[in-house]
């Protein structure tokens, strides 16, 4: 992983979570506050603008320097929880190398333990989790085999996707969505759908570097 690649995906999903703002906008009227697009859109315009900041700096200090500007900007439920992502994404990737997919595989899984801790919330809550573990998940299995770069990026979109379409049919257990009990069945969530797109977008990212 180099700094360079993640000024860039930071670059993409600014762009990715400025197109999709009706979608997220009416998904969070929809079984929450109706404030997650703005949360999503202030967190990567801030990291954006960190860019001449951030690209002097190693991976893993970027990635911490982004989880902190994220506590900070984000704000909501999905503000500390992003930002508990990238602060153990850093800590694992300072540990030991991220130049294999397999190494990056290990700090994305640190990452989604620590949302998994923080938020005490795992899969089939109707949360982001329902797309993080099961990318997670398939992210290290494919790793550990043979599987080629393009086939692991595809996976992981397909993965992101059906974890996302899952939380439609859940009843929240989790956030502002559990107040509605049975009445949260039939929307997609929020936090699902906006980590669907940035894992999407920088899936897409990577396919195009070869
Ligand atoms: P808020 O709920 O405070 O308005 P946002 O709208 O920005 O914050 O984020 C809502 C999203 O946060 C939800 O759609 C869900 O994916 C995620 N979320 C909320 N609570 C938890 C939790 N305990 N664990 C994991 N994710 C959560
Ligand atoms: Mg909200």
């Amino acid at each position: 992983m180099r700094t360079e690649f993640i000024l860039s995906a930071a670059a993409a999903i600014q762009q990715a979570i400025l197109a999709s703002e009706s979608e997220l906008e009416s998904l969070d009227r929809e079984i929450g506050d109706g404030d997650h697009f703005i949360n999503m859109k202030r967190g990567s315009a801030a990291i954006v603008d960190m860019r001449s900041e951030l690209a002097d700096l190693s991976p893993d200090a970027a990635l911490q320097k982004i989880g902190m500007k994220l506590l900070s900007t984000i704000g909501g439920a999905s503000g500390p929880l992003l930002a508990s992502f990238f602060m153990a994404m850093a800590k694992t990737a300072k540990e030991r190398e991220t130049d294999s997919l397999a190494g990056i595989a290990a700090a994305f899984a640190a990452g989604v333990d620590a949302v998994k801790q923080r938020g005490k919330a795992d899969v089939g809550e109707k949360t982001m989790l329902d797309v993080l573990i099961p990318v997670a998940n398939r992210f290290q299995t494919l790793t550990a085999t043979d599987a080629s770069r393009d086939e692991i990026f595809a996976a992981l979109k397909d993965a992101a996707q059906a974890g996302m379409l899952s939380t439609r049919d859940l009843v929240a257990t989790k956030g502002r969505a559990s107040f509605l009990g049975e009445r949260a069945i039939g929307h997609i969530d929020p936090g699902a759908k906006s980590c669907q797109v940035m894992i999407a977008t920088v899936c897409d990212l990577a396919l195009d570097r070869h």
